[in-house]
């Protein structure tokens, strides 16, 4: 059973209004194949390996049955912050997303210290500015948006490169996290040897695959935070099964991502409960996956893409999944 769904979201991400992707059936479980449709081929082949992975060999056994997860805030105003916060399902950590074009570093500080206010003391509030920031305009919101807060977690790769996050790193006390750094890059130690960053975001498909982001892990000594990719219950039980098998996890996991999603393709979706998931496989629903089927125009252009990666994949050339 296979299908290429395509979900309107609820709240436009980074200029994403829907979700587009293929999930299968393998012999070892349920596979999602979810590259953004602006990536190049050779960009999706470590997405094409994790979701083989899945559907192949399935995931290592896990060392916990519950994993920590944070809710997440868009680049949205502080009355829609305030409402998405009231829809966190118990998690008592907050990402808020920074640096959308456009707004200001007062419209930051005033969606961050809503998150607050609707967290309460309590809570932790980390931010994202997916490497948009040039150095100069990183500390100085990094170092506004830490008073509205009240602290923040940590600040995710506020600049675009390992160079100038190494630069901010010795100019604020805010941790700093590395993802595009690591995700996108031909070297994903680079950041861990050029003191760039104090902790590393892993996320499953775009590393190729659970033993893959284990593997990353076992190699680098910084603490790692395990994120979606913004998928439906499938591509989402992979960074669980993920978050589920590493050896120490000190942070919650951006998995609690469904409600950016306005449908799922499961009957039994990944929903936080008390602010955890519990560590399970996800089987596709038969009516939902043909609720959410895409329309013929966006099946071809999957079926083609699959066509493209699964060539590259399959190449001489071509690493194994993420080492
Ligand atoms: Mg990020």
């Amino acid at each position: 059973m296979a299908g290429v769904f395509d979900i309107p979201l609820t709240q436009d991400f980074r200029g994403i209004t829907r979700r587009r992707g293929l999930v299968w059936r393998g012999i070892a479980g349920w596979a999602e194949f979810s590259p953004f449709e602006d990536y190049s081929p050779a960009g999706c082949v470590p997405w094409w390996q994790a979701a083989n992975e899945a559907a192949a060999e399935g995931y290592p056994p896990p060392v916990r049955e519950w994993v920590p997860v944070n809710g997440i805030v868009p680049a949205v105003s502080p009355e829609v912050a305030i409402r998405l916060v009231s829809q966190f399902r118990g998690c008592t950590t907050a990402k808020v997303k920074v640096a959308q074009p456009g707004q200001t570093l007062a419209e930051e500080v005033a969606r961050v210290a809503a998150v607050r206010g609707a967290l309460g003391l309590g809570g932790k509030i980390r931010i994202d500015a997916n490497g948009a920031w040039d150095v100069e305009t990183a500390a100085a919101h990094i170092a506004a948006l830490n008073r509205a807060a009240g602290g923040l977690e940590f600040a995710e790769q506020p600049c675009g490169t390992v160079a100038e996050l190494a630069q901010l790193r010795r100019r604020t006390s805010v941790p700093i996290a590395a993802d595009e750094s690591v995700r996108r890059s031909s070297d994903p130690f680079r950041v861990e040897k050029a003191g760039a960053a104090d902790l590393i975001v892993l996320k499953v498909q775009p590393l190729g695959g659970v033993r893959a982001c284990l593997a990353l892990a076992e190699r680098v000594s910084l603490p790692v935070v395990v994120s979606s990719a913004v998928e439906t219950s499938i591509g989402l039980a992979a960074g669980l099964a993920l978050a589920g098998a590493l050896p120490q996890l000190d942070f919650a996991c951006g998995l609690g991502t469904l409600q950016l999603m306005s449908g799922d393709v499961t009957d039994d979706p990944l929903v936080p409960v008390d602010g955890f998931l519990r560590v399970r496989n996800v089987s596709a629903d038969p009516a939902l996956l043909a609720h959410w089927e895409a329309g013929p125009a966006v099946q071809q252009w999957w079926r083609r893409r699959i066509d493209q990666v699964r060539a590259l994949a399959n190449s001489p050339g071509t690493p194994r999944a993420g080492l």
